[in-house]
Formats: C-alpha cells, sequence, structure tokens
C-alpha cells in the first residue's frame, strides 16, 4: 500500500515537473536561435570551475559591513558554498529516499559496500548538520543583517524553510522511533517533490538552470554586441529586440538563472552613486517578462505569484500587455549604464546584463525614437562631423600641426596604423596625450602612419547609445577606407577604439591586428628601444606612493589588459616601489562614469561616478594617476578638479608619463655630456 501511493505521488509529481520544463522549452524554442555549443571541453571545464567549485563565489571580494565584524560579511558571501555542498551530498541521500519508496530494500551500502557506505552517510549526516546550521544564518542574515538588496521574501523564506525540514526530518527517519521514521519519511518526501516542482517558478530556478547557464556561456570575446540586419524590411528581421521573444534562448535562460546574489548590482557604478539602475533587477524584469508570456498561463502561476508578491504586485507581474522596455524597465534605468561591464565580471553564473541593457537601448532609439537630448546633439555632431565633438571634421589634424606625422597617403607601407581617435584629435588635454604617444613611438622607432582627415568616429558612442544605424555607418566607411589602404596592423590611443575595431569591426568585414597603445609601449620597454632613467626617489613625501592606475573599463574587463599599463609604469623612474594600486582594481576597478556613451550625457541623478573614482584617487596620496584612456583622462581630471586637487594630484596618460620619463633621460645625458666635457683632461 505504502509502495503504490509513493508510485501514485512519484508519477504526479514528475508529470508536473516535466510539463513545467516543457513550458520552459516552449519558450525558449520560441526565440531567437544562438549558437552555444561549441568547445564542447572547455564548457566541460568552465562548469567544474564555476558550477562546482563555485570560483567566483569563493573569490569574489567580501564587500565590507560597516555594521558587522568582518567575518559575518565573508560568511555572507561564502556560505552559498556550503549550502551548495551540502545539497549535492544530502541530493545523493534523497535520491536513496525516493529509490527506497519504490524498492524498500535498495540501499546505497549495497552498491557501496560496507565502508564506503557508511562514510557516505556519515557525510551525508554532518552535511545535514552544516546545512541546517547555514539556514540559520541565513534566516540571520536576511532578518537582522538586512544586506542591501537581498530582503527577506516570502519566497526565500519558504524555499529556506523548505530545506531546513528537508533536513529535519531527513534525522528523522533515521531514528529508532518507528512511528517518527515513518512520519519524517513522508514528509520528506512530500516536501522533496514539492520542491523540486516549486523551484522553477521560484527565484530559486538557478538550481536548476545555474548549470546549463554555465556551460551555455560565451567563450568568446566579451562585449560584442550582435549586428543588426538594418537591410531588412521587416523590424522583426532586424534583430533589434522588441519583446521577450527577441531575445536569444541563452538571454532568456540567464533570467531564470540568477541566484539574486545581488553581487552584480553591489559592483555596479550607476547603483553605488544613486543611480536607479540595478543590473540584478534588469535581470528580474526579464524573468518577470518571460514568466508573463510562459506558454500554458493559468491559475496556476497567478497563485504562485500571489503567494510570492501579493495580490496586487502580481497582477502588474503577470500582466502580459506591461512593456518590458520603458515599461518594466524604465529609460532612466537604460540610460544610467556606463557599459563598463563590472556586473558581468562578478556574476557566478555568467549572465551577460550589459548585452541585454544595450539592446533594450537600441529599441528606444530605433523603435520608440526616444533619444535624451544631449545624446541627440552628440548624435546629430556625428552624422554632420564624422566626431561627437562636433568640431569641424576639417579640423581633425589640427594636433599634428608642426610634428610632421606622416598620413598613409605618405607611406603606404607603414607598419601600424595610429588610430588618433576623436579625443585625441579634437580635445585640446588630449591632443597633449597623442602629441606624447607621437613622441614615444618615434624614440621607439615605431614605423607608423596615420588616416588623418579620413579618419571617422569608430561608432563607439552611437552603438553603446543605441544607435545602431549610426554606429554601422561610421564604421563601415572605416572599414572601407582602411581595407583600401591595405591597413594591417593598428595600434589604437583608446581602449574604445581598440574595442571596436578589434572584436566589432570583424563583423562589417574589417579584419586588422590591434594593439592599444600601452601594450606596444611595453613592448618597446621590453625591448629595450626605450630606456628611462633609474628612479632614486620612488616615493613622495612621508613616503607616499607617487603614482597610481586607474583601470580603464574597456581595456581591462572588456579586453582583458591589466598587465600592460602596470608593466611600462613600473619602468618609470618611480619604479614598482612608488607605484600604489587602487583598492578597486583590476577586474574589480571602478568606472570614470563616461562610457557607453555616458560621456555625452548629463550625470543628474545621485552622486557623480567621476567623484567617487577621484575620492579613492585622493585617499592614496598618490601625486599622479595615471590613465589609458582619453575619456578616463578626461573624468578623473574633472573630478580631481572639483576636489580642488589639481595642485597636488596629475592625472596623466601612461604614454604622457614616458615622454616626460624619456625627456628627463635625455636632459641627466646631456648634463653629464656637459659635465664631461667640462671636467680638465689629463695630459
Ligand atoms: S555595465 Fe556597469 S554600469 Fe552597466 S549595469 Fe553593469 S555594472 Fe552597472
Ligand atoms: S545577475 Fe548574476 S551577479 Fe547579479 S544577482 Fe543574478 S546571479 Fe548575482
Amino acid at each position: 500500500m505504502r509502495r503504490v501511493a509513493f508510485a501514485l505521488l512519484l508519477a504526479a509529481a514528475l508529470a508536473m515537473f516535466a510539463w513545467t520544463l516543457r513550458r520552459f522549452l516552449r519558450m525558449f524554442l520560441a526565440a531567437r536561435p544562438e549558437s552555444r555549443t561549441d568547445q564542447p571541453l572547455d564548457r566541460v571545464d568552465s562548469v567544474l570551475r564555476y558550477f562546482f567549485a563555485q570560483k567566483k563565489v569563493v573569490e569574489e571580494t567580501t564587500i565590507p559591513s560597516k555594521r558587522w565584524p568582518r567575518f559575518v560579511s565573508w560568511m555572507g558571501s561564502k556560505y552559498h558554498f556550503l549550502i551548495f555542498w551540502g545539497f549535492i551530498v544530502i541530493t545523493i541521500g534523497s535520491a536513496e529516499t525516493l529509490i527506497q519508496g519504490l524498492f524498500p530494500t535498495f540501499s546505497l551500502r549495497l552498491i557501496l559496500g560496507d565502508t564506503l557506505g557508511a562514510v557516505l552517510y556519515h557525510m551525508i549526516d554532518v552535511f545535514c548538520a552544516l546545512v541546517l546550521a547555514v539556514i540559520v544564518f541565513a534566516f540571520f542574515r536576511r532578518i537582522v543583517l538586512q544586506p542591501r538588496l537581498i530582503p527577506m521574501s516570502r519566497d526565500a523564506a519558504a524555499i529556506l524553510s523548505a530545506i531546513a525540514l528537508l533536513m529535519v526530518t531527513y534525522f528523522g527517519m533515521h531514528t529508532d522511533n518507528p512511528v517518527l521514521a515513518e512520519v519524517s519519511w513522508w514528509a520528506h518526501v512530500v516536501i522533496l517533490l514539492a520542491f523540486l516542482n516549486y523551484l522553477l517558478y521560484s527565484k530559486h530556478s538557478h538550481i536548476i538552470a545555474a548549470l546549463p547557464n554555465i556551460y551555455f556561456r560565451n567563450l568568446g570575446q566579451r562585449g560584442v554586441l550582435p549586428k543588426l540586419n538594418l537591410e531588412a524590411d521587416d523590424i522583426a528581421a532586424t534583430g533589434v529586440v522588441q519583446g521577450w521573444k527577441d531575445f536569444t534562448w541563452k538571454s532568456q535562460l540567464d533570467g531564470f538563472a540568477c541566484t539574486e546574489c545581488a553581487r552584480c548590482t553591489n559592483f555596479c557604478p550607476a547603483y553605488n552613486t544613486g543611480k536607479p539602475l540595478s543590473p540584478m533587477q534588469v535581470v528580474h524584469d526579464l524573468r518577470e517578462d518571460l514568466r508573463a508570456h510562459m506558454p500554458d498561463r493559468g491559475p496556476l502561476d497567478t497563485l504562485l505569484e500571489r503567494f510570492q508578491h501579493g495580490d496586487a504586485a502580481a497582477a502588474k507581474a503577470l500582466d502580459p500587455d506591461r512593456p518590458l522596455i520603458g515599461g518594466r524597465t524604465t529609460e532612466e534605468v537604460l540610460w544610467a549604464c556606463t557599459t563598463c561591464g563590472a556586473c558581468q565580471e562578478v556574476c557566478p553564473v555568467f549572465i551577460d546584463q550589459p548585452e541585454k541593457i544595450l539592446q533594450m537601448r537600441q529599441n528606444l532609439v530605433l523603435v520608440q525614437e526616444k533619444v535624451p537630448a544631449d545624446l541627440a546633439r552628440t548624435f546629430t555632431n556625428l552624422e554632420r562631423n564624422g566626431n561627437p565633438w562636433g568640431i569641424g571634421a576639417d579640423k581633425r589634424m589640427d594636433w599634428a600641426e608642426g610634428l610632421g606625422v606622416p598620413t598613409l597617403d605618405d607611406r603606404p607601407d607603414a607598419e601600424y596604423l595610429l588610430w588618433v581617435g576623436c579625443a585625441g584629435a579634437f580635445d585640446d588635454r588630449i591632443k597633449k596625450q597623442t602629441q606624447a604617444l607621437v613622441e614615444v613611438l618615434r624614440e621607439g622607432g615605431v614605423d607608423f602612419a596615420v588616416l588623418g582627415l579620413e579618419e571617422g568616429c569608430t561608432g563607439d558612442p552611437a552603438r553603446r547609445a543605441g544607435n545602431e544605424m549610426l554606429y554601422q555607418m561610421q564604421a563601415q566607411q572605416n572599414v572601407e577606407t582602411m581595407n583600401a589602404k591595405k591597413v594591417k596592423k593598428v595600434v589604437t590611443a583608446c581602449p574604445h577604439c581598440l574595442h571596436t575595431i578589434k572584436n566589432e569591426y570583424p563583423q562589417l568585414g574589417g579584419n586588422f591586428e590591434v594593439r592599444h597603445h600601452t601594450q606596444l609601449i611595453r613592448e618597446l620597454v621590453e625591448t629595450g628601444k626605450i630606456e628611462m632613467p633609474v628612479g632614486d626617489a620612488p616615493l613622495g613625501p612621508k613616503g607616499k606612493p607617487k603614482i597610481t592606475f586607474h583601470d580603464p573599463c574597456y581595456l581591462g574587463r572588456w579586453n582583458g589588459e591589466y598587465d600592460a599599463p602596470r608593466a611600462v609604469l613600473d619602468a618609470l623612474p618611480t619604479g614598482r616601489d612608488g607605484f600604489a594600486e587602487l583598492p578597486r582594481n583590476r577586474d574589480h576597478g571602478f568606472c570614470c562614469g563616461a562610457g557607453g556613451g555616458r560621456m555625452w550625457m548629463e550625470e543628474k541623478i545621485g552622486t557623480r561616478v567621476n567623484h567617487n573614482r577621484t575620492d579613492e584617487i585622493l585617499a592614496t596620496g598618490a601625486e599622479t594617476v595615471a590613465t589609458a584612456c582619453p575619456f578616463c583622462t578626461i573624468m578623473l581630471r574633472d573630478g580631481v578638479a572639483d576636489r580642488n586637487a589639481a595642485e597636488r594630484v596629475a592625472v596623466l596618460n601612461v604614454s604622457e608619463l614616458v615622454a616626460k620619463s624619456m625627456k628627463r633621460k635625455r636632459e641627466l645625458e646631456g648634463r653629464a655630456a656637459e659635465a664631461a666635457a667640462a671636467a680638465p683632461t689629463r695630459t
């Protein structure tokens, strides 16, 4: 009788679960296709590292709390690791329980033998106890510590309670009291099967979706937007995202893989400066939209949504007519993103938040024609003059006056095309960086030329601001010019130009070997083509470092280059001892606030991103903050000036620091030569 009752319960639960899975599969099949099946071994490797070893969870920087001891903060970010492994081990015990429901004589001990079986049972007991302790901590964390963004919700309470009850009933099943054991057994299997069926409708859908999401993660170049087909007659065929169906199945899966850990939001510069953007919420908005459009919607969805969020919120959430873009996710949210990639970097399940934000921006610009006024001016500048500054295109070579910089027409066989960029050509401050870079390249014997008046904006500001049409116009023109001149190698002054030409121009037929100038300068320094004097005063007054470095997001996070600028800075007279890292550095660097077209937009909400970063720089006591991006230079220069620190802190590009050191070396050599000439000679 017990077996029959259990078999019926199991069959009903599995049928229900299969029905839910089918709903999800139908939704994914209705989505845009995307190929994510290449490199299977690398994908398995990702699963081992990031799912089973929880690499990102374990390595993640703890966000310190001012209210609680460091250990509590540390536990807050690491306890998931314990829950995860506890869950894996306990699942083995739960599987045995379910099989025993059908075959009462089954036991893992029969398969593993007495010794191994005993070890396994012992481990399950230990993990059950540990998970119970961690669940108590999880309740304490949500109710007492109340971390920003991780509130105690009904859904979380239900899930945590279910896990705790599974542990308690597991112990109950193994007592010597037969009545308690029987009651616990039934309670355990009912909770287990209910939990399985509730999962995909709860925030804990990640328990099922995280593994495939990690397996199907993007193994290619990061931060490359899919190319829109602007030739298509039908808007749906262009690839512009209009709603849930226009995201790829992988983007949809992202929505269900989110663990709600809030790491992305905690590292987001927009969120940290009071903007309405939370990348976690953007992912949840997409998930909510998907739920509202799920096939076979019915009373079950309403019931669950009401249980989780209350009647009013459920009605709003499940309203299929509520638009995603500009509705569930507001325009203000979408325009606040600097596309810095900090969110994606820390996400333990490889969700691509910036791509979703940019795809929704494309909809705002290309479909809804909702463009903030300051961006509209930038678009006009790009259309009319080929640069966002709006300065006449005929002034593009003014920076090079008197320098004798050759164009590719002068030197068609030059090894490198030096891509100057609009900031380097039109902004008075950044023109000096370009001149310094030319000086350094010449000193290093680099054979280079520029496009001169034929260079146009790469289109990066337009693409990141959602204007794919303008981007493709700009980019196509550049690709045609570069291909006509048979360009092979490019060195860029700007990381945004690097990213666009290197990673996005191939979509338009432009395939070039592209390097950032710090990568080339590093090579010049390491091969001895550029020499700098060895310093004798590596530290500033009171032992403070002389130099610190601000990582540009498009060089570091998007293109993985953290070492080249640091290697060049180490070779400066200040040396390694005179250098200090900023607290938020490398992959956890904090944006300057200029990316994603934000350079051209007023920052009206909250505090300024560049002020946040500047305060961190000033706290180091460094005399110079080195940069490797013109936009960062401009933002930090403004930040330092706003903090009245321009007299004591210089904002200089790596190329300018190298040029200064070369000059110093020449001075020292000149003085030494004079001294040698003036010294009396012995006869
Ligand atoms: S890309 Fe940067 S600014 Fe945009 S959501 Fe992510 S962390 Fe925030
Ligand atoms: S998107 Fe990623 S980082 Fe953000 S809350 Fe979800 S799982 Fe965490």
